[in-house]
């Protein structure tokens, strides 16, 4: 048995044959029926698992862990529990693995960037927060937005290292801020499986430790799917992070499905009305009618509301009047480098100073 890194294990069985392997399996599978008590809560597993044969499927031995890799990928794309590698997994699976590959050494060689976009408070102007987004700067594809790979980090669970690597690449930024932008805070976008992994808050509270910033310095954006796909483990991290003194916003609100219940529940500070709605406000009655009942809505809840994808003066204008609490959109600045960003603030923070 050993272990290939994260989540990933390998077990070689000698002397027996593909029926013995996948009987094998099954009872992992039935081990990890159990569910697991943790901290007094009970943690439901699951495990994907490949089988591939020596030499009926690969003549050496990285090929035999490609292939079962292969095998197991296409396992927890199926939702099958284990699978025996076939050549017809090969062709899709063999462009994931590729991808998988490229995304690891991406870290290595440090090729992500961190992208910050202003969220500025309304109607005044000042820049409040930023929000971090990724972006891979390949050596032959230039730069890859997210939309490109980060569906792909969520199937395979790499996405945990991502939203790492975007946290270590946040904190030393805020540890290294000039005084003028000191309280600035920043904006992390979770996805479903950084949330249901029990150890998130736990090795968010140590990185931040090992850097001297704390929690209350970072918001944690989390879209209403992501909690729903399992709610009741969602809303043990979003508790225990909260306690922490991490902020908590609804992203992308208004596109998922989900009840207003749990908005009631959960200790979530602020929510972020979907782009769509706010660039169609102008147009469509609807969207507008969308977005002022968001508003009042949250500020019956008593959490903050922002506008993402505010596009125009006129937009940002009308947001003003609605009392939207934040705006954030290509009208105020689009995403930049960490460098370009610090600079745009410094200008944006004279230039308010001035107007006041
Ligand atoms: P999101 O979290 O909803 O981020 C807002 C997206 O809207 C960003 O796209 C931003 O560039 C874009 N945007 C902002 N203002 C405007 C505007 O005025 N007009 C238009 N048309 N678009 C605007 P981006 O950077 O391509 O990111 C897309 C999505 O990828 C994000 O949506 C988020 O779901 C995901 N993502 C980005 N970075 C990360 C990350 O580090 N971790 C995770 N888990 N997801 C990320
Ligand atoms: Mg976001
Ligand atoms: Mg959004």
């Amino acid at each position: 048995m050993a272990r290939r890194g994260g989540n990933e294990f390998a077990v070689l069985l000698q002397g027996c044959d593909a029926q013995a392997a996948l009987e094998f399996t099954q009872r992992i599978a039935r081990a990890f029926e159990v569910p697991l008590a943790f901290d007094d809560q009970t943690i439901d597993l699951s495990a994907g698992m490949g089988v591939a044969c020596w030499p009926a499927d690969a003549d050496n031995a990285d090929l035999l862990l490609s292939r079962s890799e292969i095998a197991m990928y296409t396992a927890k794309r199926k939702l099958s529990g284990a699978l025996l590698y076939d050549a017809a997994f090969d062709s899709a699976s063999g462009q994931m693995l590729s991808l998988l590959t490229e995304m690891r050494r991406a870290v290595e060689h440090n090729e992500l960037r961190l992208f910050l976009q202003p969220k500025v408070s309304l109607p005044g102007g000042e820049v409040l927060a930023a929000e971090a987004l990724v972006r891979w700067q390949h050596p032959q594809r230039g730069l890859v937005p997210p939309m490109e790979f980060i569906p792909f980090a969520e199937q395979t669970g790499f996405v945990r290292q991502l939203t790492l690597w975007m946290f270590e690449a946040a904190t030393r930024l805020i540890a290294g801020l000039p005084e003028p932008l000191a309280g600035l805070r920043i904006s992390i976008n979770l996805s479903t499986r950084d949330l249901l992994d029990p150890e998130l808050s736990t090795r968010l509270g140590t990185l931040l430790q090992r850097h001297g910033v704390r929690p209350e310095r970072f918001c944690l954006e989390i879209t209403e799917s992501a909690i729903m796909d399992d709610p009741q483990r969602a809303e043990t991290m979003l508790n225990r992070l909260s306690e922490q003194g991490f902020k908590l916003s609804i992203d992308d609100f208004g596109t998922g499905y989900s009840s207003l219940a749990y908005l009631k529940r959960l200790p979530v500070d602020e929510l972020k009305i979907d782009k769509s709605f706010v660039m169609g406000m102008e147009k469509d009655e609807d969207d507008a009618k969308i977005v002022r009942s968001t508003i009042d809505l949250a500020h019956n809840l008593g959490l903050s509301v922002v506008a993402e994808g505010v596009e125009s003066a006129a937009i940002m204008e009308r947001l003003g009047q609605l009392q939207c609490d934040e705006a954030q959109g290509y009208h105020i600045s689009r995403p930049l480098p960490a460098e370009a960003f610090l600079t745009w603030c410094t200008q944006q923070t004279a230039a308010t100073a001035t107007a006041a």
